[in-house]
């Protein structure tokens, strides 16, 4: 429209002088009119489509924009025993999480869990899960150092994470799922901090020599809701060593007793690296108020999780749920003690969010909800990683 207006008085400068042209003139100018007369028309009619239309389009657009930008890191992707073997390409196996979906999606960077199964404490099963736990710290270092190092790299700092990312590879960090892999040896920590591992999530399903768990398992030996009536003894030994070094002590999974000592015990601010919210959603996985002020106090972050039962009481839940939770958590206590993990390959995994491919619709989620782009890259990876430096800072480990 702009350069047909444009050029038709061109046309008749160049003609000008010659009278045949000046009477020309007129039929041009009503012919102008009527375009103007047209255009205007159909500009009222699509007028509010048109504004709704852009609108929607560069919002996606400028969350595209944020999520290529800010390194989103799932603090929670589950592996199977047989991870980055002939039967499991960690590239490309039909799963939640491969390297294919991890980059298709812009996940770049995922802590990989090191999980081992609750079994009743005896000598023998901790001597089973202690060598589980080896085969997968192996099968994460295999992934890293042997079979994709130019995609994926092991950080072990917040520092080595954000210098992969800024390399364009995904970054694989490791955590711990389940304090029994420890059975009753503080010494092992030390061994699984050289192999990587910069969480430790405490106790599991099932009470264990750390502490009481949020979800008791009679068929292991578990009396009643509690046993320790908290954190043990050894627990709080547990609390001092991981501190010492720099493992974060993920406080997800755990009772709320043995959260509340062990958070107020840690002289680094500890991760609840997979749960959801109370008040939100009653679940005994999911966090009272009372936990969330006490993991603002200590500096900590929670995880909201992408798990349909703590989303949503009735069962599926879809993203704006986990944007509920989200909304609820940096109302109470700061955007600076909230983040985002999915839980996949551990039962993780919601409508619009079930797999690494679908992460942006997160980010899109968060945008349209209002959260600016430094407070989306806190939720993403900035409160994490920050944690993490402070858990290093305290740290006497080197
Ligand atoms: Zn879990």
């Amino acid at each position: 429209m702009y350069w047909r207006v444009h050029s038709f008085p061109a046309r008749i400068s160049a003609s000008a002088g010659n009278k045949l042209a000046k009477r020309e003139r007129l039929p041009s100018l009503l012919n102008v009119m009527k375009i103007l007369k047209r255009a205007l028309l159909v500009s009222c009619i699509l007028y509010p489509l048109s504004v709704f239309a852009a609108s929607e389009d560069e919002l996606v657009e400028r969350a595209r924009a944020i999520h290529d930008r800010v390194m989103a890191l799932d603090t929670h992707a589950d592996i199977p025993l047989n991870f980055a073997t002939s039967e499991f390409d960690p590239g490309s196996a039909e799963a939640q999480v491969n390297l294919d979906s991890m980059e298709a999606g812009g996940l770049d960077a995922a802590f990989f869990i090191v999980y081992v199964g609750q079994l009743p404490r005896t000598p023998e099963n901790y001597r089973l899960a202690i060598a589980d736990a080896v085969t997968k710290f192996d099968a994460i270092h295999r992934m890293t150092e042997y079979m994709y190092p130019g995609r994926i790299g092991l950080a072990q700092t917040a520092a080595e994470a954000r210098q992969l990312f800024a390399e364009g590879k995904l970054v694989a960090m490791i955590g711990i799922e389940n304090g029994f892999v420890l059975g009753e040896d503080l010494s092992l920590l030390e061994d699984y901090r050289r192999r990587g591992a910069r969480y430790l999530t405490l106790v599991h399903n099932g009470h264990n020599a750390i502490g009481d768990s949020a979800q008791p398992r009679p068929q292991f030996g578990d009396a009643g809701p509690e046993e320790h009536g908290g954190l043990s003894e050894f627990g709080y030994r547990v609390v001092e060593e991981l501190n010492r070094l720099g493992i974060l002590v993920d406080v997800s999974h755990v009772s709320r007793q043995t959260m509340l000592d062990a958070t107020r015990h840690s002289k680094a601010p500890v991760i609840a690296s997979h749960s959801s919210v109370k008040s939100v959603t009653e679940h005994a996985r999911n966090m009272d108020d009372e936990q969330l002020q006490v993991v603002r106090q200590n500096g900590g972050v929670v995880q909201i999780v992408a798990f349909n039962p703590y989303l949503n009481e009735g069962g599926g839940a879809d993203v704006s749920m986990l944007a509920d939770h989200i909304d609820y958590a940096v109302n109470l206590i700061g955007i600076d003690h909230v983040g985002i993990s999915s839980d996949f390959g551990g039962g993780g995994g919601i409508t619009g969010w079930n797999n690494a491919g679908e992460t942006f619709n997160v980010t899109l989620e968060l945008v349209r909800r209002g959260y600016s782009e430094e407070n989306i890259a806190k939720l993403w990876s900035g409160n994490v990683l920050r944690v993490l430096e402070e858990a290093e800072r305290v740290a006497d480990y080197k």
